[in-house]
């Protein structure tokens, strides 16, 4: 039922254009680097210095308007500047749809190959995250596309869905990201079940580590995590073969401890204004995530903001079911 709130909250135009309005006064400066380059640029070097690599993510999704589309990848483009010149240790995660996957593939093409074009230059590798089901292929399509012309270039396996393995099978030349999943997939595509979906899970990133390049396996499971560290200490995986990954702000104590402990680790660093989609997606995967709002900045705006989107996604839900939709 949570899930379901927040996975319709994700996707609230209104509650998306308040959120930006507001900044980051909600609490979501827990778990965004920041809303600019520079303050993005501090934070990882203080990742750095802890022995943590970084994947940075200009927050955004779902863009509409050729001019945003553009506007995204020149702030990209300036990101990948800015690693070089600051010399940190960081790479590039990005989301097709807000390069302009919904406008037009080649025109959404066009501006990924100059993001991955000027990456190569520096040496600094560019991850295409997954989104969701209806733009799976076409983000395979482009990883094709550009890997005939650049190879530092990987993707995302979803774990949720039943075609995960074909994938992976398929890319295991790359450096593949593995997760669970994070959107709401119909059964036609995707295990419901938690416990199907984690050890389809396991049974992916175990096969990748066995046959594939380079793996990086993200999640703040730490049944998954631990189940890992033995797995790979019983087939001699070299650390340099994986990377474990979290998401910024989550679990801040596991990733210094897992760094600390010689496993090679990368923080995901999403910065900007428009968190909105992204942080409900964090809520709707563990709702005490809340938490890491509520601890600092809970106050009555807070409430208020909670209560609102709540009452306006039941209302949203209600018309819908009187109109039969
Ligand atoms: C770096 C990174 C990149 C990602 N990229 C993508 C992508 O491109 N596409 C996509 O669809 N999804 C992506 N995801 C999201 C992913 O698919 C999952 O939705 C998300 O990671 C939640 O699943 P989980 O594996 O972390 O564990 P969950 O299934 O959420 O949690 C399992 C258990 O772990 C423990 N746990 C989890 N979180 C916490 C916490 N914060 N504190 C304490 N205990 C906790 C709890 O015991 C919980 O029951 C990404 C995730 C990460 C970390």
């Amino acid at each position: 039922m949570l899930k379901d709130l927040f996975m319709g909250l994700s996707k609230n135009q209104f509650l998306n254009t308040a959120a930006k309005k507001y900044g980051l006064k909600l609490g979501a400066q827990n778990v965004v680097a920041g809303t600019n380059i520079a303050e993005t640029i501090q934070s990882i070097k203080e990742l750095n210095s802890h022995g943590i690599a970084c994947t940075v993510d200009n927050l955004g999704e779902f863009v509409y308007k050729e001019e945003e589309a553009t506007e995204a990848k020149e702030q990209i483009l300036e990101v990948i500047e800015a690693i070089h010149e600051n010399g940190v240790d960081a790479h590039i995660s990005l989301k097709p749809t807000q390069l302009g996957l919904d406008i037009d593939y080649t025109f959404c093409l066009d501006n990924l190959r100059e993001i991955v074009d000027r990456a190569s230059r520096y040496d600094i590798h560019v991850n295409i995250d997954m989104e969701d089901y209806g733009h799976l292929q076409p983000s395979f399509d482009i990883l094709d596309d550009l890997s005939r012309e650049y190879d530092n270039v990987g993707t995302v396996i979803q774990a949720y869905f039943y075609n995960a393995q074909e994938n992976l099978e398929k890319y295991k030349n790359y450096r593949l990201r593995i997760v669970k999943g994070a959107y709401k997939e119909p059964k036609e595509y995707a295990f419901q079940e938690k416990k199907e979906i984690d050890s389809n899970f396991i049974k992916l990133i175990e096969w990748h580590l066995l046959n594939g390049k380079f793996t990086s396996i993200a999640t703040h499971d730490h049944h998954v995590i631990n189940h890992v560290k033995k797995f790979v200490k019983a087939h001699n995986i070299p650390n340099n073969k994986f990377e474990f990954q979290m998401l910024y702000g989550f679990r801040r104590d596991m990733q210094l401890e897992l760094a600390k402990e010689g496993y090679n680790f990368c923080t995901y660093v999403p910065f900007g204004k428009d968190w909105y989609g992204y942080f409900m997606r964090r809520l709707a995967e563990r709702p005490q995530n809340l938490n890491l709002v509520v601890k600092q900045v809970f106050n009555k705006k807070t409430n208020t903001m909670i209560g609102l989107a709540a009452g306006a996604f039941v209302l949203g839900r209600m018309s819908k079911k009187k109109k039969g939709k």
